[in-house]
């Protein structure tokens, strides 16, 4: 099966009813190519908003987080039957904002996207280094870990709904992109990795993102190499050239 382009614009906590109306807005009026899937993310104020203005084939909206639990006492948090009653069909889990400023353990995030998957709702799965880890060496093997704790909660059939997204921390909103051969690299390690600890199905079919820096210039190069699936957008997402990063292969 060919691996549809993906591309996720993680509005994180960012925007205003009329800043998100109009990035909708312009994704409605856009020329998009219609091989690629759009995801956008806004805060989950906005969820509803996004969702009811939309008006383009072939874009959807995420939440950026959801919880583990079904609906009760847990002040602050958001559940997937909401999403799903909103009509809202993805997730953003494990992104690295929280696993390092909310403490997301490796584990926290399979349980949520597990949980999510089980509920119905399709789940951009994050992961990826920081620098200090990448300068040590040991970028595969963290990616590796957090995979493996995926995988631990995940059934085979669970992973159609799942699209992994790595990012290098230290390209994460500080312009600082992965070079292609670095992106590649990391992507191709993972795909091996869900083919030897998954099965030659999920490592053909998953779809896997970069993130980190990406805009409207350097996704072009990124998009032609042979494991790059798509992006996660941070920044670029709420800026025109999100447009030019959907359309990376045209
Ligand atoms: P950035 O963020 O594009 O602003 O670097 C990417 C992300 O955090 O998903």
């Amino acid at each position: 099966m060919a691996r549809k382009f993906f591309v996720g614009g993680n509005f994180k906590m960012n925007g205003t009813k009329e800043s998100i109306n109009s990035i909708v807005k312009g994704l409605n009026e856009a020329q998009l190519d219609s091989n690629v899937e759009v995801v956008i993310a806004p805060p989950a104020l906005y969820l509803q908003l996004a969702r009811d203005e939309l008006t383009k084939a072939g874009v959807e909206v995420a939440a950026q987080n959801v919880y583990d639990k079904p609906n009760g006492a847990y002040t602050g948090e958001i559940s997937v039957s909401q999403l799903k009653d909103l009509g809202v069909p993805w997730a953003i889990l494990g992104h690295s904002e929280r696993r390092t400023l909310l403490q997301e353990t490796d584990e926290v995030v399979a349980s949520k996207t597990k949980f999510a998957v089980d509920g119905g709702v399709a789940v951009i799965w994050c992961c990826g280094e920081s620098l200090g880890e990448r300068e040590a060496g040991r970028t595969v093997e963290v990616v590796e870990r957090q995979l493996a704790a995926l995988a631990a909660k995940l059934a085979a059939a669970d992973w159609s709904k799942i699209v992994v997204a790595y990012e290098p921390i230290w390209a994460i909103g500080t312009g600082k992109v992965a070079t292609v051969q670095q992106a590649q690299e990391v992507h191709e390690a993972i795909r091996k990795w869900l083919r030897a600890n998954v099965g030659d199905g999920v490592a053909d079919d998953t779809r896997i993102l970069y993130g980190g820096s990406v805009n409207g210039k350097n996704c072009k190069d990124l998009a032609k190499e042979k494991d790059i699936d798509g992006f996660l957008v941070g920044g670029a997402s709420l800026k025109p050239e999100f447009v030019d990063i959907i359309n990376s292969n045209l």
